[in-house]
C-alpha cells in the first residue's frame, strides 16, 4: 500500500513578491537582472579561486527558480523529487512591511495565483495565508482566502517585526482554533531575512516584547532573533490551548550544530522546542531546511525514536530556499532512505495528516 507523502513546508513565491533589500535574493537579483545569472556566475568564477565548489551554482539555481514566471512551474520543479500524489503545504510571503522597500507585486496577486493553483489541484496543494498584522484589513484578507479559496492555515514570519503574542493576531488565532486551522511559524535565530526599516520604528517594535531585551552593542540580526524565540508561543498556547502551532526548522542548523557539541545547554532552541513538544499537546515542529545537512540525520533518527515527541515532528523541506544549500533530493530521497520507511512515513504522513487536518 502506498502512503501519501506530505511536505508541510515549501515556498513558491516569485522574485516579484520580494522587496529590493531582501537578502540574499535582493543583492543577487540586482546583479542577475543587470548581467543575467549566467554572466554573473562566470564573472565570479573568474574572481573567486574557490568557486569550483558548487556554492555559486546553487545560488544561481536559487535565483533562476525565483525568476520563473509562475508559482505553478516553481512547484512542478519541486514535485519532480516526490511521488506523484505528494501533497504540499505552500507558504506565501507578505514582505511589504519589513522596511526593505517596495514589493513589485501586490500581496493579493501572489495569493490569487495560489488560489488558482488550488482550484486546479485541489488535493495536492495546501496553501497557507501569511499574515502580517501591519497590513490593513488583514483579518478580512485571511478569512477570504480560507473561506472562498480553501486555504488551509496561517503562516507567520516573526523576524519581520512581529511577536507571536501580538494582540492583533488574536482574532486570527481565535478563528483558527475554532475552525481547526494550523499555524506554521518561521523559527530560526540570526536570520538574514528580518526587519530592515528605520531605527526609530525598530525601537517601537522591540518595545512590544514581554521580556526585556538587551540591545546594547547587538546587531539587528541578533536582536531580531527575539521575535522568533519559540518560548513566545507559550503565551499564545495559554490563551489558545486547542490551536495547533508548528515552529519551523526545529531550532535550525545553528542550534543542531551546538547541540552535537554541547547537548546539555538548556537554552539551546532544540532543547527548548523538545521540552515544549512534551509539555504542550498541540505544539509541533518541522525539519525543513535544517536537514539539508546530512550530519544531522543521525540525531533526527534518534529523536524520531523517542515516543514522547516523535508524533510532533513534521516532514518539510523549505523548497526552494534550501536550494542555496542542497537539492530537494536530500529530503525526498536521501532522508527517506536513511530513516527507513516506517520512521519516514511517521514523519511525512502520519504526523502531518494530524497537524494539517487531512483525512
Ligand atoms: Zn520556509
Amino acid at each position: 500500500m502506498s502512503k501519501i507523502i506530505y511536505n508541510s513546508h515549501i515556498h513558491t513565491f516569485r522574485d516579484v513578491d520580494v522587496p529590493r533589500k531582501f537578502l540574499p535574493l535582493g543583492i543577487i537579483r540586482l546583479l542577475a537582472s543587470n548581467f543575467g545569472a549566467n554572466m554573473f556566475t562566470r564573472a565570479l568564477n573568474n574572481i573567486n579561486p574557490f568557486s569550483n565548489n558548487d556554492l555559486l551554482d546553487r545560488y544561481v539555481k536559487f535565483i533562476k527558480t525565483g525568476k520563473i514566471d509562475s508559482q505553478q512551474k516553481i512547484l512542478e520543479n519541486c514535485q519532480k523529487f516526490y511521488p506523484k500524489d505528494t501533497r504540499f503545504a505552500i507558504l506565501p510571503m507578505d514582505m511589504a512591511f519589513m522596511g526593505a522597500g517596495r514589493v513589485p507585486r501586490d500581496y493579493e496577486k501572489q495569493l490569487d495565483e495560489l488560489a488558482e493553483m488550488k482550484k486546479n489541484h485541489p488535493t495536492t496543494i495546501l496553501p497557507f495565508v501569511h499574515i502580517d498584522p501591519r497590513r490593513p484589513n488583514y483579518d478580512l484578507l485571511f478569512k477570504k482566502y480560507i473561506e472562498e479559496h480553501g486555504f488551509r492555515g496561517l503562516k507567520l514570519y516573526p523576524p519581520l517585526g512581529i511577536f507571536p503574542y501580538d494582540e492583533r493576531l488574536y482574532p486570527i488565532y481565535e478563528y483558527c482554533e475554532k475552525n481547526k486551522l494550523p499555524v506554521i511559524s518561521h523559527c530560526s535565530p540570526y536570520n538574514a531575512v528580518h526587519f530592515k526599516g528605520k531605527k526609530k520604528e525598530f525601537k517601537k517594535l522591540i518595545a512590544l516584547s514581554k521580556t526585556p531585551i538587551d540591545t546594547k552593542g547587538k546587531s539587528r540580526t541578533k536582536i531580531c532573533a527575539h521575535f522568533s524565540d519559540p518560548t513566545n508561543f507559550k503565551y499564545v498556547m495559554k490563551d489558545f490551548p486547542n490551536l495547533k502551532i508548528s515552529v519551523a526548522h526545529f531550532g535550525s542548523g545553528y542550534f543542531w550544530k551546538e547541540y552535537l557539541e554541547q547537548p546539555g545547554n538548556k537554552n539551546n532552541w532544540l532543547n527548548v522546542i523538545k521540552d515544549m513538544l512534551e509539555e504542550y499537546p498541540n505544539f509541533y515542529t518541522d525539519i525543513s531546511f535544517t536537514m539539508s545537512d546530512t550530519s544531522y540525520f543521525s540525531l533526527l533518527k534518534i529523536l524520531m525514536s523517542d515516543d514522547k515527541i516523535n508524533h510532533k515532528i513534521l516532514f518539510g523541506s523549505d523548497y526552494y530556499m534550501v536550494e542555496t544549500e542542497t537539492d530537494e533530493r536530500r529530503f525526498g530521497m536521501d532522508l527517506r532512505a536513511f530513516l527507513g520507511e516506517e520512521l519516514f512515513f511517521k514523519l511525512a504522513n502520519e504526523n502531518p495528516r494530524v497537524f494539517l487536518n487531512c483525512d
